[in-house]
């Protein structure tokens, strides 16, 4: 696979996610990161986002529900390049019956290699780091060259 190069803005889009159990940690987590979030635009699945924008009074996209169609929503939204990075509290102690919708955004987030705490410690780290707020650019499946390769 060909690859390329895409550079993210300093002021990130942010997706973020919870499962039901998981869902008090994300929300303590983002309100001690409050202040770091308001400078980033943020997106959620519909339960989460709007929980989240009344706890943080921020503005947070509500997408659908992650069982409704939610996760898939934003799985698109990574592979047309409109998130650049994603918190997702996944729960691995519970079946869910969107199982193959939260693996196939897992999927979809490491093929265009964009940043995923799918934990409290990891969202640390990601927080901690100066390119949370600084351009970065990172390395993507270079889509025209698939497209070419396949079509000659
Ligand atoms: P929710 O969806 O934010 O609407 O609860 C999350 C999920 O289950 O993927």
């Amino acid at each position: 696979m060909k690859t390329t190069q895409v550079t993210m803005p300093a002021s990130k889009r942010i997706a973020l996610v919870a499962h039901d159990h998981k869902k008090s940690e994300l929300i303590t987590w983002a309100q001690a990161h409050r202040g770091q979030l308001a400078g980033h635009q943020l997106f959620a699945t519909g339960t989460t986002g709007n929980l989240l924008a009344k706890t943080l009074e921020l503005p947070v996209e509500p997408l659908l529900s992650g069982p409704m169609g939610g996760d898939q929503q934003l799985g698109a939204r990574i592979a047309e390049g409109e998130i650049d990075l994603l918190v997702f509290f996944w729960d691995p102690l519970d079946q869910m019956p969107h199982d193959p919708d939260v693996k196939a955004l897992l999927r979809i987030a490491a093929v265009w290699n964009t940043p995923v705490a799918c934990n409290q410690a990891t969202a640390d780290f990601l927080f901690s780091s100066d390119f949370l707020s600084a351009h970065y650019t990172r390395t993507v499946p270079d889509y025209q060259s698939y497209i070419d390769e396949r079509t000659k």
